[in-house]
């Protein structure tokens, strides 16, 4: 076992984090690290960032101890202030169960005549293994890369049914390579959806066995297994030489607690109190890195994410202290959340919109912060004002409130990688505050000291007058009704449906994806207007489980689908709806 599974186990095994000066009661339970010894004497903005992005929280990834004791220093954050817990037991926590990795079951078998292998020394079924037994005549699949049109592409033409495919790690033309089709998650999904039997991959020399901990990928339908070292020299020589071979694989998947954090102030205007502003932002981060690190070659060390997202999180702490403590009372009650699992794919918020503890009817708009603290004298986007009618009006008004009004630039999509998206696809007004990008970014360098606290206090501000002209004021006359603009109405708003905030080129289908897994298929939470998959007739709600042919267990092979074809591309797609198989035709389009 390397290193950095001892470590990974330790954070998720609550290895005790002591410290000589007195932690609060809380803390004791949880053995976190004592926040007053390590802020003191900072300002709230600074100690907040100084305590989430610390090495002792590992990183906070989601289902971790040092994700739960971020979560305990938010809810005593909001104590502190005098905010009233909102969870739905009545705590400050609103819990939930999260895919955490898997572990290995009973019975993990890989022989050959010759030779019986020891799993997790020799072998180890990948996280997303299928759970199952395949025998057979070994098949040598060379890189088990697809390359259309090129002279070398053997495999594409290989029949591969009811086989066990052996092939080499990586991309044996360009070894750096991380292109999709690379990796063995897609590998693995290619030869299940060519109805392999099972999959072995050869890792390079020097490589490390697969941990399991990390992974949240869909178990797929065969057993894959990768092999190292020796063996994989032996497994490759008995594929060459079409030797038979079995392979067992039992993988169980893991699941634990996360938290949302919630507080309330309740709107101090009877008339006003039941509708509610939301303010949000997520307090996970990648933890030891891997899946959705910018530095896969840093794997294992602690990435901090102080701007991503202590820094949004710190913002939502001041701003509650603002609404609760100033002197002007929003008159509609304004909800507090700070979601987990943000990294792993909007999970937190997704979970929220799905269990809201306060009706989303009753739901006027969402603030969303994520990434606010790098502002460095820049320009502040915020995305998501084609989203309600007044937005661009009320965000002028609010910056000319602020003491430093600050260059804003806007973007009209309310769809984008963070927290936000899962409230417009409620058809909630939304504004995601984003400080823009940096080199840091999903980096273990992304460090507290990098911090621009200045910058940070000047976004606080400008959010707490939007929220406050939102929330309306207690006492006060003024008024502001938002006029929404959900997603189905946006094209007659003049937005580009198939402009996406992420970017990128390549076809494009027009799908919004639930990013919180089903047990089969890429459930969808809408469908652009005007889009190539509205023409083709697919809704909302819909479940992709078969894309050109191509299974789709989750959102990953669901990509890997996508990208395997072209705009202009007829493609049959299938669909669960209502319980039944639909099979429906879409002519993709072109992403710009
Ligand atoms: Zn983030």
């Amino acid at each position: 076992m390397s290193n950095v599974l001892t470590v990974f186990a330790a954070l998720t095994a609550g290895l005790t984090f002591a410290n000589p000066a007195s932690p609060s009661s809380s803390q004791q339970r949880l053995d976190c690290p004592n926040d007053a010894a390590l802020t003191a004497g900072m300002n709230p903005t600074l100690a907040h960032v100084r305590y989430l992005a610390d090495d002792a929280l590992g990183g906070r990834a989601a289902g971790t101890i040092g994700a739960r004791c971020a979560a305990q220093y938010i809810a005593n954050q909001f104590e502190a202030i005098g905010i009233p817990a909102a969870g739905p037991d009545g705590s400050y926590f609103q819990g939930f169960p999260i895919r955490a990795g898997a572990v290995l079951g009973g019975e993990n078998i890989l022989r050959t005549p010759q030779s019986s292998y020891t799993v997790s020394e020799d072998w180890i079924p990948y996280g997303y293994s299928g759970s199952g037994a395949a025998t057979g005549v070994l098949l040598y699949g060379g890189d088990g890369i697809n390359r259309p049109g090129q002279p070398n592409n053997e495999y594409a033409t290989l029949d591969i049914t009811g086989r066990i495919v052996v092939v080499e790690d990586g991309d044996l033309a360009s070894p750096a390579s991380r292109a999709l089709q690379t990796g063995a998650h897609f590998k693995a999904s290619v030869a299940a959806g060519r109805n392999a039997s099972g999959m072995l991959i050869l890792l390079s020399e020097g490589r490390a066995l697969p941990d399991l901990f990390g992974e949240i990928r869909a178990a797929l339908r065969i057993p894959v297994a990768a092999v190292r070292g020796e063996a994989a020299e032996r497994i490759r020589q008995a594929a060459r030489n079409a030797e038979r071979a079995a392979l067992v694989a039992s993988v169980q998947p893991r699941s634990v607690e996360a938290r949302n954090v919630a507080a309330l102030i309740p709107g101090s205007d009877p008339t006003l109190a039941d509708e509610v502003v939301i303010i949000g932002a997520h307090y996970d981060h990648l933890g030891l890195g891997g899946e959705g690190s910018l530095a896969p070659e840093a794997y294992g060390e602690i990435h901090n994410g102080a701007d991503d997202n202590a820094s949004g999180m710190s913002g939502l702490i001041e701003i509650a202290r603002r609404l609760a403590e100033g002197d002007r009372r929003p008159a509609r009650s304004v909800l507090f959340l700070a979601f987990t699992a943000e990294e792993k794919g909007l999970w937190g918020s997704s979970h929220y919109v799905r269990n809201p503890i306060l009706p989303i009817e009753q739901s006027i708009a969402m603030l969303n912060l994520d990434m606010i603290g790098r502002l460095e004298g820049r320009t502040l986007t915020v995305l998501g004002v084609g989203t309600a009618e007044e937005w661009t009006d009320v965000l002028r008004a609010a910056n000319q409130a602020t003491a430093e009004p600050l260059s804003i630039a806007t973007a009209p999509d309310g769809f984008g990688a963070s927290d936000h998206s899962s409230f417009y696809g409620e058809g909630l007004p939304v504004l995601h505050f984003f400080s823009n990008t940096h080199v840091d970014y999903h980096r273990p360098s992304d460090d507290w000291e990098k911090v621009d606290y200045e910058g940070l206090d000047q976004i606080v501000d400008l959010v707490s007058e939007v929220a406050l002209d939102v929330a309306g004021v207690a006492g006060s006359d003024e008024r502001i009704a938002l006029t929404p603009i959900p997603p189905d109405a946006a094209l007659a708003h003049g937005q580009d449906p198939s402009a996406s905030t992420s970017g990128g080129y390549g076809p494009y289908l027009g799908t919004i994806p639930d990013m919180v897994p089903v047990d089969f298929g890429l459930r969808l939470t809408g469908v652009r207007e005007g889009s190539p998959a509205a023409d083709g007739g697919i809704l909302s709600g819909d479940i992709v489980v078969e894309f050109g042919g191509s299974e789709v267990g989750d959102i990953y092979a669901y990509t890997y689908a996508l990208q395997a074809h072209e705009p202009g591309d007829s493609v049959e797609i299938v669909l669960l709806r209502g319980g039944e198989r639909v099979t429906v035709t879409v002519v993709l389009g072109d992403r710009r």
